[in-house]
Protein backbone atom coordinates (compact mmCIF):
# COMPACT_ATOMS: atom_id res chain seq x y z
CA UNK A 1 0.00 0.00 0.00
CA UNK A 2 2.53 2.48 1.26
CA UNK A 3 4.59 2.20 -2.16
CA UNK A 4 1.95 3.71 -4.45
CA UNK A 5 -0.10 5.99 -2.36
CA UNK A 6 0.53 9.74 -3.68
CA UNK A 7 -0.84 13.26 -2.92
CA UNK A 8 -4.60 13.35 -2.99
CA UNK A 9 -5.28 9.46 -2.78
CA UNK A 10 -8.07 8.70 -1.24
CA UNK A 11 -7.67 6.00 1.78
CA UNK A 12 -9.95 4.07 4.88
CA UNK A 13 -8.34 3.59 7.97
CA UNK A 14 -8.78 3.42 11.81
CA UNK A 15 -7.61 5.86 14.28
CA UNK A 16 -5.48 4.88 16.78
CA UNK A 17 -3.55 7.49 18.76
CA UNK A 18 -3.22 11.27 19.11
CA UNK A 19 0.20 13.42 17.88
CA UNK A 20 1.21 16.16 20.09
CA UNK A 21 -1.26 19.13 18.52
CA UNK A 22 -4.60 16.87 18.81
CA UNK A 23 -4.51 15.10 15.26
CA UNK A 24 -5.91 11.79 14.94
CA UNK A 25 -2.77 9.13 14.06
CA UNK A 26 -3.68 6.27 11.79
CA UNK A 27 -1.30 3.22 10.20
CA UNK A 28 -1.72 1.77 6.78
CA UNK A 29 1.19 -1.23 6.69
CA UNK A 30 3.39 0.95 8.78
CA UNK A 31 2.62 4.25 6.60
CA UNK A 32 1.99 6.74 9.40
CA UNK A 33 -1.09 8.88 8.41
CA UNK A 34 -1.93 12.46 10.37
CA UNK A 35 -5.68 13.36 10.34
CA UNK A 36 -6.92 16.61 12.03
CA UNK A 37 -10.31 16.45 13.05
CA UNK A 38 -10.22 12.75 13.59
CA UNK A 39 -10.01 10.84 17.51
CA UNK A 40 -9.12 8.05 18.62
CA UNK A 41 -11.72 4.95 17.72
CA UNK A 42 -12.54 7.12 14.22
CA UNK A 43 -13.02 4.71 11.28
CA UNK A 44 -12.80 7.85 8.67
CA UNK A 45 -11.48 8.27 4.69
CA UNK A 46 -9.18 10.67 4.11
CA UNK A 47 -7.33 12.13 1.24
CA UNK A 48 -3.86 12.37 1.42
CA UNK A 49 -2.35 16.32 0.92
CA UNK A 50 0.99 15.08 2.08
CA UNK A 51 3.41 12.26 1.23
CA UNK A 52 6.55 11.66 2.67
CA UNK A 53 8.38 8.46 2.75
CA UNK A 54 6.98 6.81 6.13
CA UNK A 55 4.81 9.67 7.10
CA UNK A 56 2.12 11.46 5.57
CA UNK A 57 -0.68 14.15 6.22
CA UNK A 58 -4.30 13.78 5.12
CA UNK A 59 -7.85 15.90 5.25
CA UNK A 60 -10.30 14.55 7.45
CA UNK A 61 -13.53 13.58 4.44
CA UNK A 62 -15.87 11.73 6.55
CA UNK A 63 -16.10 9.69 9.54
CA UNK A 64 -17.23 6.46 8.46
CA UNK A 65 -18.23 5.03 12.07
CA UNK A 66 -17.58 7.28 14.87
CA UNK A 67 -15.22 6.80 17.66
CA UNK A 68 -17.42 5.14 20.65
CA UNK A 69 -15.43 8.47 22.75
CA UNK A 70 -17.01 10.93 20.61
CA UNK A 71 -19.11 13.62 22.01
CA UNK A 72 -20.28 16.86 20.89
CA UNK A 73 -18.05 19.63 21.21
CA UNK A 74 -19.66 22.40 23.84
CA UNK A 75 -17.91 25.02 21.43
CA UNK A 76 -19.15 25.95 18.20
CA UNK A 77 -15.70 27.30 17.25
CA UNK A 78 -13.90 24.15 18.74
CA UNK A 79 -12.85 23.02 15.13
CA UNK A 80 -11.46 26.26 14.09
CA UNK A 81 -9.71 27.18 17.06
CA UNK A 82 -6.12 25.74 17.95
CA UNK A 83 -6.59 26.07 21.92
CA UNK A 84 -9.07 23.15 22.66
CA UNK A 85 -7.36 20.11 20.18
CA UNK A 86 -9.54 17.19 21.78
CA UNK A 87 -13.05 19.01 23.33
CA UNK A 88 -15.21 16.02 21.52
CA UNK A 89 -13.33 13.38 22.58
CA UNK A 90 -14.91 11.99 26.12
CA UNK A 91 -13.36 13.61 29.16
CA UNK A 92 -13.11 10.66 30.64
CA UNK A 93 -11.40 9.48 27.58
CA UNK A 94 -9.22 12.66 27.13
CA UNK A 95 -8.07 11.47 30.73
CA UNK A 96 -6.83 7.94 29.82
CA UNK A 97 -5.65 8.76 26.91
CA UNK A 98 -3.33 11.31 28.51
CA UNK A 99 -2.38 8.20 31.29
CA UNK A 100 -1.18 6.05 29.13
CA UNK A 101 0.67 8.39 26.56
CA UNK A 102 3.17 9.47 29.79
CA UNK A 103 3.25 5.88 30.45
CA UNK A 104 4.05 4.74 27.11
CA UNK A 105 7.04 7.83 26.86
CA UNK A 106 8.59 7.00 30.97
CA UNK A 107 9.02 3.14 29.50
CA UNK A 108 9.74 3.44 25.97
CA UNK A 109 12.36 6.75 25.66
CA UNK A 110 13.06 7.05 29.49
CA UNK A 111 13.16 2.97 30.04
CA UNK A 112 11.75 3.28 33.25
CA UNK A 113 10.18 0.27 35.03
CA UNK A 114 9.12 -1.08 38.17
CA UNK A 115 7.49 2.10 39.50
CA UNK A 116 4.07 2.67 40.78
CA UNK A 117 1.25 4.79 38.29
CA UNK A 118 -0.94 6.64 40.73
CA UNK A 119 -4.49 7.41 38.93
CA UNK A 120 -4.18 10.53 36.96
CA UNK A 121 -6.06 13.75 38.90
CA UNK A 122 -9.22 14.58 36.78
CA UNK A 123 -10.92 17.80 37.15
CA UNK A 124 -14.62 17.85 38.44
CA UNK A 125 -15.68 20.85 36.36
CA UNK A 126 -13.62 20.53 32.91
CA UNK A 127 -15.11 23.61 31.84
CA UNK A 128 -14.40 27.61 32.65
CA UNK A 129 -11.04 26.62 34.56
CA UNK A 130 -8.74 29.03 33.30
CA UNK A 131 -7.68 32.17 34.96
CA UNK A 132 -4.92 33.83 32.34
CA UNK A 133 -6.42 34.29 28.55
CA UNK A 134 -4.91 36.51 26.18
CA UNK A 135 -7.07 37.30 23.02
CA UNK A 136 -5.73 38.44 19.70
CA UNK A 137 -7.31 42.09 18.83
CA UNK A 138 -7.75 42.75 14.97
CA UNK A 139 -9.28 43.93 11.87
CA UNK A 140 -12.46 42.15 10.15
CA UNK A 141 -12.42 42.51 6.66
CA UNK A 142 -15.62 44.75 7.07
CA UNK A 143 -13.31 46.84 9.43
CA UNK A 144 -14.47 46.07 12.51
CA UNK A 145 -12.69 45.63 15.49
CA UNK A 146 -12.27 42.01 16.59
CA UNK A 147 -11.23 39.70 19.20
CA UNK A 148 -10.95 36.47 19.40
CA UNK A 149 -8.34 33.43 18.65
CA UNK A 150 -5.86 32.49 16.27
CA UNK A 151 -7.43 29.70 13.83
CA UNK A 152 -5.68 26.57 14.61
CA UNK A 153 -1.77 26.88 13.29
CA UNK A 154 -2.38 30.50 11.19
CA UNK A 155 -2.36 34.04 12.91
CA UNK A 156 -5.79 34.85 11.06
CA UNK A 157 -8.23 35.95 13.94
CA UNK A 158 -11.60 34.11 14.34
CA UNK A 159 -13.79 36.63 16.45
CA UNK A 160 -15.35 34.82 19.18
CA UNK A 161 -17.76 36.04 22.19
CA UNK A 162 -16.91 32.90 24.80
CA UNK A 163 -14.43 31.02 25.44
CA UNK A 164 -15.35 27.86 27.38
CA UNK A 165 -12.43 27.10 29.43
CA UNK A 166 -12.09 31.12 30.11
CA UNK A 167 -13.76 32.98 33.14
CA UNK A 168 -17.35 33.76 31.59
CA UNK A 169 -16.01 37.74 32.74
CA UNK A 170 -14.01 37.67 29.69
CA UNK A 171 -16.70 38.66 27.39
CA UNK A 172 -17.24 41.29 29.34
CA UNK A 173 -13.46 42.33 29.24
CA UNK A 174 -13.18 42.11 25.19
CA UNK A 175 -16.38 43.88 24.66
CA UNK A 176 -15.40 47.19 26.51
CA UNK A 177 -11.88 47.14 25.23
CA UNK A 178 -13.69 47.25 21.66
CA UNK A 179 -16.10 49.61 22.27
CA UNK A 180 -13.56 51.89 23.88
CA UNK A 181 -11.67 51.11 20.63
CA UNK A 182 -14.50 52.22 18.47
CA UNK A 183 -15.61 55.07 20.63
CA UNK A 184 -11.65 56.66 20.22
CA UNK A 185 -10.48 55.45 16.99
CA UNK A 186 -8.23 53.34 18.24
CA UNK A 187 -6.26 50.66 15.75
CA UNK A 188 -5.97 47.58 16.47
CA UNK A 189 -2.49 45.82 15.43
CA UNK A 190 -1.79 44.28 11.82
CA UNK A 191 0.58 41.48 12.06
CA UNK A 192 1.54 41.83 8.33
CA UNK A 193 2.40 45.63 8.16
CA UNK A 194 3.31 46.09 12.27
CA UNK A 195 1.43 48.95 12.22
CA UNK A 196 -1.58 49.76 14.66
CA UNK A 197 -1.64 49.79 18.41
CA UNK A 198 -3.49 47.49 20.46
CA UNK A 199 -2.22 43.86 19.51
CA UNK A 200 -3.52 41.79 22.33
CA UNK A 201 -6.37 41.66 25.57
CA UNK A 202 -4.41 39.67 28.57
CA UNK A 203 -6.65 39.37 31.37
CA UNK A 204 -5.74 37.54 35.11
CA UNK A 205 -8.94 36.34 37.13
CA UNK A 206 -8.18 35.45 40.63
CA UNK A 207 -10.33 32.26 41.40
CA UNK A 208 -10.35 32.93 45.34
CA UNK A 209 -9.90 36.47 45.23
CA UNK A 210 -12.44 37.53 42.24
CA UNK A 211 -9.32 40.13 41.11
CA UNK A 212 -9.46 41.32 38.03
CA UNK A 213 -6.35 42.19 35.74
CA UNK A 214 -6.95 43.68 32.67
CA UNK A 215 -3.88 44.16 30.27
CA UNK A 216 -3.55 46.28 27.04
CA UNK A 217 -0.49 44.62 24.95
CA UNK A 218 0.53 47.50 22.92
CA UNK A 219 2.67 48.05 19.90
CA UNK A 220 3.62 51.81 21.23
CA UNK A 221 4.57 53.48 24.44
CA UNK A 222 1.17 54.94 25.51
CA UNK A 223 -2.42 54.78 24.83
CA UNK A 224 -5.02 57.65 23.60
CA UNK A 225 -7.92 58.18 25.86
CA UNK A 226 -6.55 56.27 28.87
CA UNK A 227 -9.26 57.86 31.06
CA UNK A 228 -11.88 56.60 28.98
CA UNK A 229 -10.67 53.16 29.54
CA UNK A 230 -10.57 53.59 33.16
CA UNK A 231 -13.31 54.57 33.68
CA UNK A 232 -15.56 51.42 31.60
CA UNK A 233 -13.47 49.07 32.92
CA UNK A 234 -13.09 50.42 36.77
CA UNK A 235 -16.80 49.56 37.15
CA UNK A 236 -16.78 46.50 36.67
CA UNK A 237 -17.08 44.33 40.41
CA UNK A 238 -13.39 42.83 41.12
CA UNK A 239 -11.67 45.02 38.81
CA UNK A 240 -8.41 45.39 40.81
CA UNK A 241 -5.40 46.37 37.67
CA UNK A 242 -5.48 48.24 34.88
CA UNK A 243 -2.04 47.73 32.90
CA UNK A 244 -0.28 48.24 29.85
CA UNK A 245 2.72 46.13 28.13
CA UNK A 246 4.61 47.85 25.83
CA UNK A 247 5.27 45.03 22.83
CA UNK A 248 6.72 47.15 19.81
CA UNK A 249 8.52 44.39 18.51
CA UNK A 250 7.85 41.97 15.11
CA UNK A 251 7.35 38.96 16.82
CA UNK A 252 5.21 36.44 17.80
CA UNK A 253 5.92 36.72 21.21
CA UNK A 254 2.62 38.04 23.15
CA UNK A 255 3.99 39.87 26.14
CA UNK A 256 6.61 42.26 25.83
CA UNK A 257 9.40 43.60 28.98
CA UNK A 258 7.53 46.82 29.93
CA UNK A 259 4.56 46.77 32.13
CA UNK A 260 2.58 50.37 32.67
CA UNK A 261 0.01 50.20 35.82
CA UNK A 262 -2.86 52.81 34.79
CA UNK A 263 -4.86 52.12 37.69
CA UNK A 264 -5.22 50.13 40.59
CA UNK A 265 -2.30 47.75 41.09
CA UNK A 266 -0.02 46.28 39.06
CA UNK A 267 -0.54 42.83 40.20
CA UNK A 268 -3.52 40.60 41.35
CA UNK A 269 -3.51 38.37 44.33
CA UNK A 270 -4.67 34.61 44.97
CA UNK A 271 -4.49 32.09 46.49
CA UNK A 272 -3.46 27.89 46.12
CA UNK A 273 -4.13 26.11 49.70
CA UNK A 274 -3.58 28.60 52.34
CA UNK A 275 -0.65 30.29 50.71
CA UNK A 276 -1.67 33.94 49.09
CA UNK A 277 0.24 34.89 46.07
CA UNK A 278 0.70 38.20 44.18
CA UNK A 279 1.17 37.79 40.59
CA UNK A 280 1.93 40.56 38.50
CA UNK A 281 1.48 40.03 34.08
CA UNK A 282 4.89 38.87 33.66
CA UNK A 283 5.23 36.03 36.08
CA UNK A 284 4.25 32.91 35.36
CA UNK A 285 1.45 31.42 37.46
CA UNK A 286 -0.48 27.85 36.55
CA UNK A 287 -3.34 28.65 35.04
CA UNK A 288 -5.76 26.35 36.85
CA UNK A 289 -6.28 27.04 40.08
CA UNK A 290 -8.21 24.44 41.54
CA UNK A 291 -5.99 21.34 39.43
CA UNK A 292 -2.28 23.33 40.80
CA UNK A 293 -3.44 22.87 44.69
CA UNK A 294 -3.87 19.18 43.66
CA UNK A 295 -0.55 19.14 41.84
CA UNK A 296 1.43 20.74 44.51
CA UNK A 297 -0.55 18.38 46.81
CA UNK A 298 1.19 15.34 44.93
CA UNK A 299 4.39 17.23 44.97
CA UNK A 300 3.99 17.80 48.67
CA UNK A 301 3.65 14.32 49.37
CA UNK A 302 6.31 13.07 47.20
CA UNK A 303 8.39 15.61 49.19
CA UNK A 304 7.94 13.36 52.18
CA UNK A 305 8.61 16.68 54.14
CA UNK A 306 8.58 16.31 58.38
CA UNK A 307 9.90 19.94 59.03
CA UNK A 308 13.80 19.07 59.65
CA UNK A 309 14.95 19.43 55.21
CA UNK A 310 16.36 21.45 53.43
CA UNK A 311 14.80 21.93 50.02
CA UNK A 312 15.69 23.39 46.82
CA UNK A 313 12.58 24.42 44.14
CA UNK A 314 14.26 24.72 41.01
CA UNK A 315 12.38 26.96 38.63
CA UNK A 316 10.11 28.24 40.93
CA UNK A 317 8.44 31.20 39.16
CA UNK A 318 6.54 33.14 41.71
CA UNK A 319 7.73 30.75 44.58
CA UNK A 320 4.36 28.79 43.96
CA UNK A 321 6.05 25.80 45.37
CA UNK A 322 8.60 26.97 47.09
CA UNK A 323 5.57 28.57 49.77
CA UNK A 324 3.40 25.34 49.85
CA UNK A 325 6.76 23.47 50.94
CA UNK A 326 8.28 25.69 53.44
CA UNK A 327 5.46 25.67 55.91
CA UNK A 328 6.90 21.85 56.42
CA UNK A 329 10.28 22.11 55.89
CA UNK A 330 13.51 23.48 57.52
CA UNK A 331 14.54 25.97 54.59
CA UNK A 332 13.69 26.14 50.84
CA UNK A 333 15.54 27.83 48.29
CA UNK A 334 13.88 28.96 45.08
CA UNK A 335 15.67 30.00 42.27
CA UNK A 336 14.17 31.17 39.05
CA UNK A 337 15.35 32.90 35.68
CA UNK A 338 12.67 35.80 35.83
CA UNK A 339 13.72 38.70 38.03
CA UNK A 340 10.43 40.29 38.17
CA UNK A 341 8.99 36.72 39.37
CA UNK A 342 11.50 36.51 41.92
CA UNK A 343 10.65 40.07 43.29
CA UNK A 344 7.44 38.48 43.38
CA UNK A 345 8.10 35.52 45.28
CA UNK A 346 10.35 37.76 48.04
CA UNK A 347 7.04 39.48 48.28
CA UNK A 348 4.72 36.63 48.29
CA UNK A 349 7.17 34.85 51.14
CA UNK A 350 6.66 38.49 53.00
CA UNK A 351 2.90 38.38 52.78
CA UNK A 352 2.33 35.20 54.03
CA UNK A 353 4.71 35.51 56.66
CA UNK A 354 6.95 33.03 55.81
CA UNK A 355 10.46 33.78 57.00
CA UNK A 356 12.46 29.89 55.51
CA UNK A 357 12.63 30.66 51.82
CA UNK A 358 15.10 32.20 50.02
CA UNK A 359 15.18 33.18 46.17
CA UNK A 360 18.06 33.34 43.96
CA UNK A 361 17.77 35.13 40.32
CA UNK A 362 19.44 32.93 37.14
CA UNK A 363 19.26 29.37 35.07
CA UNK A 364 18.87 26.82 37.52
CA UNK A 365 21.55 25.27 35.79
CA UNK A 366 24.26 28.16 36.59
CA UNK A 367 23.10 29.17 39.94
CA UNK A 368 22.94 25.68 41.63
CA UNK A 369 26.44 24.78 40.16
CA UNK A 370 27.92 27.40 41.64
CA UNK A 371 26.12 27.51 44.55
CA UNK A 372 27.69 23.70 45.04
CA UNK A 373 31.06 24.85 43.98
CA UNK A 374 30.99 28.21 46.43
CA UNK A 375 30.00 26.00 49.04
CA UNK A 376 33.30 23.18 48.49
CA UNK A 377 35.42 26.38 48.53
CA UNK A 378 34.19 27.99 51.85
CA UNK A 379 33.78 24.06 53.38
CA UNK A 380 36.91 22.01 52.63
CA UNK A 381 36.20 18.17 52.30
CA UNK A 382 32.36 18.91 52.64
CA UNK A 383 29.58 19.08 50.12
CA UNK A 384 26.56 21.13 49.68
CA UNK A 385 23.64 18.95 50.23
CA UNK A 386 19.58 19.16 49.75
CA UNK A 387 17.51 16.53 51.25
CA UNK A 388 15.03 16.86 48.68
CA UNK A 389 14.80 18.53 45.17
CA UNK A 390 12.15 19.68 43.65
CA UNK A 391 11.91 20.92 39.32
CA UNK A 392 9.15 22.17 37.22
CA UNK A 393 11.39 23.32 34.40
CA UNK A 394 9.11 24.42 30.89
CA UNK A 395 8.90 22.16 28.78
CA UNK A 396 12.44 21.62 27.25
CA UNK A 397 12.96 19.73 30.68
CA UNK A 398 16.51 20.31 32.60
CA UNK A 399 19.79 21.22 31.65
CA UNK A 400 21.97 18.19 31.48
CA UNK A 401 24.60 20.29 33.78
CA UNK A 402 21.71 21.00 36.20
CA UNK A 403 20.68 17.34 36.36
CA UNK A 404 24.77 16.61 37.54
CA UNK A 405 24.72 19.15 39.76
CA UNK A 406 21.90 17.47 41.69
CA UNK A 407 22.87 14.23 40.97
CA UNK A 408 26.51 15.67 43.38
CA UNK A 409 24.12 16.74 46.23
CA UNK A 410 22.78 13.88 46.58
CA UNK A 411 18.83 14.74 47.73
CA UNK A 412 16.98 11.43 49.41
CA UNK A 413 14.37 12.57 46.99
CA UNK A 414 13.74 14.03 43.75
CA UNK A 415 10.57 15.19 43.03
CA UNK A 416 9.90 16.23 39.40
CA UNK A 417 7.16 18.25 38.33
CA UNK A 418 6.69 18.22 34.25
CA UNK A 419 4.86 19.67 32.00
CA UNK A 420 5.94 17.70 29.04
CA UNK A 421 6.51 13.69 29.43
CA UNK A 422 9.23 13.59 26.13
CA UNK A 423 11.79 15.57 28.30
CA UNK A 424 10.81 13.99 31.27
CA UNK A 425 11.30 10.58 30.32
CA UNK A 426 14.82 11.47 29.02
CA UNK A 427 15.63 13.29 32.01
CA UNK A 428 14.10 10.20 34.47
CA UNK A 429 16.57 8.20 32.13
CA UNK A 430 19.22 10.35 33.25
CA UNK A 431 18.51 10.16 36.90
CA UNK A 432 17.81 6.71 36.81
CA UNK A 433 21.54 5.89 35.43
CA UNK A 434 23.16 8.00 38.16
CA UNK A 435 21.95 6.47 41.37
CA UNK A 436 18.11 7.31 41.84
CA UNK A 437 14.84 5.32 41.09
CA UNK A 438 11.72 6.28 39.86
CA UNK A 439 9.45 4.90 42.44
CA UNK A 440 5.99 6.76 42.00
CA UNK A 441 4.17 9.11 39.11
CA UNK A 442 1.30 10.65 38.88
CA UNK A 443 -0.48 12.81 36.48
CA UNK A 444 -2.88 15.68 37.14
CA UNK A 445 -5.06 17.13 34.44
CA UNK A 446 -4.91 20.79 34.00
CA UNK A 447 -5.96 21.37 30.36
CA UNK A 448 -8.99 19.76 29.94
CA UNK A 449 -10.24 19.58 26.10
CA UNK A 450 -5.82 20.08 25.13
CA UNK A 451 -3.43 17.09 24.81
CA UNK A 452 -1.64 18.15 27.54
CA UNK A 453 -0.86 16.61 30.83
CA UNK A 454 1.24 17.50 33.85
CA UNK A 455 3.38 15.05 35.79
CA UNK A 456 4.68 14.46 38.67
CA UNK A 457 7.34 11.41 39.56
CA UNK A 458 9.20 10.66 42.75
CA UNK A 459 12.83 9.52 42.49
CA UNK A 460 14.66 7.88 45.62
CA UNK A 461 18.58 7.72 46.04
CA UNK A 462 19.20 3.99 45.07
CA UNK A 463 21.30 3.11 48.41
N1 LIG B 1 7.17 26.18 39.80
C1 LIG B 1 6.48 27.33 39.30
C2 LIG B 1 6.86 27.70 37.86
C3 LIG B 1 6.99 26.58 36.87
S1 LIG B 1 7.06 27.10 35.16
C4 LIG B 1 4.99 27.16 39.41
O1 LIG B 1 4.50 26.05 39.63
O2 LIG B 1 4.27 28.14 39.32
C5 LIG B 1 8.75 27.11 34.80
C6 LIG B 1 9.49 28.33 35.31
O3 LIG B 1 10.86 28.15 34.96
C7 LIG B 1 9.07 29.65 34.71
O4 LIG B 1 8.80 30.56 35.76
C8 LIG B 1 10.29 30.10 33.89
O5 LIG B 1 10.47 31.51 33.91
C9 LIG B 1 11.42 29.42 34.62
N2 LIG B 1 12.64 29.12 33.87
C10 LIG B 1 12.79 28.84 32.55
N3 LIG B 1 14.07 28.48 32.28
C11 LIG B 1 14.75 28.54 33.44
C12 LIG B 1 16.10 28.26 33.80
N4 LIG B 1 17.00 27.86 32.90
N5 LIG B 1 16.44 28.41 35.10
C13 LIG B 1 15.54 28.78 36.03
N6 LIG B 1 14.25 29.07 35.74
C14 LIG B 1 13.85 28.95 34.47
Amino acid sequence: MKESLKKNDLVTLSITDLGSSGEGIGKLDGFTLFVKDALIGDRIQAKTIKVKKSYGYGRLMEILTPSPYRVEARCPQARACGGCQIQPLAYKKQLSYKENKVRELLERVGQVKDYIMEPIIGMEEPWYYRNKAQFPVGQSKEGDIISGFYAGRTHSIVPMDECFIQHPMNRELMACVRQWMKAHNVSPYNETTHTGLVRHIFTRIGKYTGEIMVCLVINGKRIPAADALIDVLKNISGMSSICLNINQEKTNVILGDTVKCLWGKPYITDKIGDVIYQISPLSFFQVNPVQTQKLYGTALEYAGLTGEETVWDLYCGIGTISLFLAQHAKKVCGVEIVPQAIEDARENARLNHIENAEFFVGKAEEVLPEYYDRYAAEHPGARAHADVIVVDPPRKGCDEKLLQCMVQMAPDRIVYVSCDPATLARDLKFLEKNGYKVQKVRCTDMFAHSVHVETVALLVKKQ
